[in-house]
């Protein structure tokens, strides 16, 4: 068997550190998508535009009309655990922008070549700063307000990692899926999204009625049924709002399902089975509901610190949550189904 070399405890160096934690953060070219969105969306942007090449393993690009980086924050942008978003624990626990970990920009700058630009109101044009130029030069470039990401050749010095990438046509697809996730729970911002040169996605509806029927299609948007409840008051206080598809708008894959909490998109076992158990007696065999849902609740009542990605979430308490998202979608169910036995159409 294999066995250690006793007794050598070395620091890694900060590139495989960083390369090391990249791999939690930027699995695939659309993790970068993901975190670059994200960030356009905390900076304020009214207008994103996503240009990929070759499903975005040469290339992605993305720029945002968001409020900048002063060109004296650029370097900082890209180091390791360097933030604007929180200074505190109690900031981390009331944490209201997507990102907060400050470790985006620097995992990708050391899986890719990225070059980031920006210009806020105050500069009279744009500075860039590539993260793989060890000395950190600034220059001078044009650009309007906002910033503009451009991240090439994604895992082309960690070929291992290149190796898991499949192909053009499935990184495409699941940078696009990220687009429509971030798109569903920005109806105020626009999206332009380009595939090879082509543009393949744009959701400029600014109401959320509409920017799902873009997303998600006729088929739901003639068998929604709206949810908009409301329970309990101040730090309390839990809402649900979206669209809940009748049964008949269900699907053979839950590939139709958007769960939002506080804006945030996430895969939860309690969530998806809070609405899975309501649709238990109207809903048979394994077919999957379709919905798109936002949860909204004090900040202090989840942890969203529990996955890199933040994908997942803890809700301190998981039960009162559960139950009211269990009764509000049965209760609407209930509604519709109704009266019952000879309205085998509905
Ligand atoms: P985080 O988003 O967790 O703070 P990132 O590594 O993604 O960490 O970004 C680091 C910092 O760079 C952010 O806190 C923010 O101040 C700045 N930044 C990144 N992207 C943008 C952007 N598109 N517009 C404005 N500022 C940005
Ligand atoms: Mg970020």
């Amino acid at each position: 068997a294999p066995s250690l070399k006793k007794g050598i405890i070395r620091l890694l160096p900060d590139t495989l550190i960083s390369q090391i934690a990249a791999g939690e953060v930027v699995e695939r070219p659309s993790a970068v998508v993901k975190e670059l969105l994200e960030n356009a969306v905390d900076a304020g942007a009214t207008q994103i535009d996503i240009r990929l090449e070759n499903g975005g393993i040469r290339r992605i690009a993305i720029s945002d009309n968001g409020c900048g980086i002063p060109p004296e924050q650029l370097q900082l942008a890209l180091t390791r655990h360097a933030t604007s978003k929180i200074t505190s624990l109690d900031d981390l626990e009331n944490v209201a922008t997507l990102g907060f970990r400050g470790e985006a920009l620097a995992s990708i700058a050391s899986v890719a070549d990225l070059t980031l630009q920006s210009r806020t109101a105050e500069q009279p044009h744009a500075w860039q700063i590539r993260g793989n130029d060890p000395s950190r030069i600034l220059t001078p470039s044009s650009g309007t307000q906002g910033t503009r990401v451009e991240v090439n050749e994604l895992y082309a010095n960690t070929p291992a990692r290149r190796k898991f990438l499949k192909s053009e046509q499935t990184e495409y697809g699941h940078c696009a899926e990220i687009v429509r996730r971030i798109a569903l729970a920005q109806p105020g911002i626009r999206f332009t999204l380009t595939h090879n040169g082509k543009i393949t996605a744009q959701y400029n509806a600014n109401n959320l009625p509409q920017r799902c029927n873009q997303i998600l299609g006729e088929t739901f948007s003639q068998s929604q049924l709206p949810v908009d409840l409301t329970v309990g008051e101040g730090k309390d206080k839990l809402s649900l709002n979206g669209f809940i598809g009748l049964p008949t708008a269900s699907r053979t894959r839950g590939d139709m399902q958007y769960f939002y909490v506080n804006g945030r998109f996430v895969r939860d076992r309690l969530l998806t089975h809070a609405v899975r158990a309501a649709y238990e007696d109207v809903l048979h065999g394994n077919r999957f509901p379709v919905y798109i849902l936002y949860l909204t609740l004090d900040p202090s009542r989840v942890d969203v610190n529990v996955h890199p990605a933040k994908i997942e979430v803890r809700f301190r308490d998981s039960r009162a949550i559960h139950h009211f998202i269990y009764q509000s979608i049965s209760r609407i169910l209930a509604q519709t189904m109704e009266p019952g036995p000879d309205t085998e159409e509905q």
